[in-house]
């Protein structure tokens, strides 16, 4: 059922504490942790605890929580002292996405390229 956890999901494992996680940052509903392939001096991924597949689950299924990880993404960013810093949520195979639980990467730390790959 969406929004519940699981047990193949890397990242509902990471919330449930069964794979370790460099966790920067939790609330209700949130975890932020560092990403494990950094792609920049500030890599963190901050995800729902609830599970959905992507951005576009969260936005339709828990738009509450989508706007809590969207706050989140900003107290990472001030957290990290980033001024400028990119929001990406890898939406589909053809875009990126790998791990199947929604997840936004806030990037920053150095000059970053548009258009992005
Ligand atoms: O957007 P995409 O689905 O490709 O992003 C998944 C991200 O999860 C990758 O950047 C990958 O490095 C990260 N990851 C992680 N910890 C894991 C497995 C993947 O930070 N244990």
């Amino acid at each position: 059922m969406a929004g519940e956890p699981q047990n193949d999901c890397l990242f509902c494992r990471i919330v449930a504490g069964e794979i370790p996680a460099t966790i920067v940052r939790e609330t209700e509903t949130t975890v932020a942790f560092r990403d494990i392939n950094p792609q920049a001096p500030t890599h963190v991924l901050v995800i729902p605890k609830a599970h959905y597949e992507n951005a576009a689950e969260l936005a339709a299924g828990a738009p509450r929580i989508a706007a809590d990880v969207l706050a989140e993404t900003k107290a990472v960013a001030d957290a990290e002292g980033l001024d400028s810093y990119r929001l990406v949520f890898n939406t589909g195979s053809g875009a990126g996405q790998t791990v199947w639980h929604a997840h936004a990467h806030v990037l920053g730390g150095r000059g970053l390229q548009w258009p992005p790959g």
